[in-house]
């Protein structure tokens, strides 16, 4: 019997549904080119799940994402629920559903695309060859440790700590073995070491874990050293794994190497190869129902659904290769335009990139 992989499919609000619409078609077409088979189930999430169930995160769609082996979901939120007390609020549901899937590292790739090495901040020289991913611990760190005020010799203060067990650090650390093994087999652990005591323990589990990956070639890199690095060279990376703060700090640093948010891909995974695929972008209200969003992000969400959870590098290669050569070919949409006269609209970047999927 084929094997059926399930895809639970939440479009969510604002830009959502278009660009997770074309991501569809994506899918579909490397079905039949390449004979796998997905089932997708539609959930309601966010905004729109307020508005038709009363809250962010239905109990239907809870257990419709725990029975696939992978989530897609477009964006959530808008100004209609900004206003909305907290548990009434779509990033609530985000919270919940991380939460409640287990979801423990934030992946995130940031690759150069040649002919937008312009629309970067930084010089063309500097960004050529840069494809790397940075993977980032979610659920613990200094976010999650405890917080309170006290009265101290100099008045008040606030104290953040700052902890990780060993499993967490373990988990997370074989996971960005595990995807550089399958890209060009070098990571860099980025700590602190020098100074705190959670990274010394981060750096002693990546080195007892090393031994069982012979083929990576690891580097330790101080967090400050990587933020730099990153602007002076950042082709020299491959996979980056981090710890909760610096990861949000340098996922958004290495995200603007690429030059523009309508192209950035993500995943949270949790254990096993069960992953949530989406843009890093929101649901972008300002433009949301025009017709004018840049699917591209949505879709390199499905390449990366397919090399992550799938296994399905074939296909995976074969999505990264059409987005490619539409962008080679000139095809912007109003976002990574030069020329906004020129644009296209969404439909029109999904069929292109549709049009250009071989096997
Ligand atoms: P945003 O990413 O939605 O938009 C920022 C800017 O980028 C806007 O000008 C938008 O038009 C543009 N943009 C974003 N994606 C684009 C695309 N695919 N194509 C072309 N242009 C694009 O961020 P925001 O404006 O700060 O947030 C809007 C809403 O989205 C808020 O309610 C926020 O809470 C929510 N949000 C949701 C997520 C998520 O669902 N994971 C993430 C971030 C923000």
């Amino acid at each position: 019997m084929a094997d059926v992989k399930k895809i639970a499919v939440i479009a969510g609000d604002g830009i959502g549904p278009e660009v997770v619409g074309e991501a569809l078609k994506v899918l579909k077409k490397t079905e039949e080119l390449f004979g796998y088979q997905f089932e997708t189930e539609h959930g309601l999430f966010g905004g729109i799940a307020i508005d038709e169930k009363g809250t962010p995160l239905p109990q239907e769609t809870l257990e419709l994402c725990k029975g696939a082996d992978a989530v897609l979901l477009g964006a959530v939120g808008g100004p209609k629920w900004d206003n909305n007390p907290k548990e009434l609020r779509p990033e609530t549901g985000l919270l919940g559903i991380r939460k409640e899937l287990g979801l423990f590292s934030n992946i995130r790739p940031a690759t150069v695309f040649d002919c937008l090495k312009e629309a970067s901040t930084l010089k063309p020289e500097v960004l050529e060859g840069t494809d790397l991913i940075v993977v980032r611990e979610l659920t613990g760190g200094i976010y999650f440790g405890e917080k309170f005020r006290r009265e101290g010799a100099h008045g008040e203060e606030a104290v953040d700590t700052c902890v990780y067990n060993v499993k967490e650090v373990e988990r997370i650390v074989r996971q960005a073995f595990e995807i550089a093994m399958t890209r060009g087999k070098r990571l860099a652990s980025v700590d602190k070491a020098n100074v705190l005591e959670t990274s010394r323990l981060w750096r002693e589990v990546v080195n007892r874990i090393a031994p069982e990956y012979p083929e990576v070639e690891l580097e330790h890199v101080l967090v400050d050293n990587c933020a730099m690095q990153l602007l002076r060279r950042p082709s020299s990376f491959d996979v980056i794994v981090t710890e909760n703060m610096f990861g949000d700090i340098l996922s958004d640093e290495a995200a603007m190497l690429t030059g523009s948010i309508g192209m950035l891909s993500s995943a949270s995974l949790g254990e096993g190869s069960f992953g949530l695929y989406e843009p890093v972008h929101g649901s972008a209200p300002d433009i949301a129902g025009q017709g004018i969003s840049n699917p591209i992000a949505t879709v390199l969400s499905v390449a990366l659904m397919f090399r992550l959870t799938f296994g399905y590098h074939d296909a995976a290669a074969a999505i990264e290769a059409a987005v490619k050569e539409v962008l080679d070919a000139g095809h912007r949409t109003g976002d990574i335009a030069v020329d906004k006269s020129k644009a296209i609209g969404t439909t029109e970047m999904g069929d292109l990139i549709v049009a250009s999927i071989r096997k």
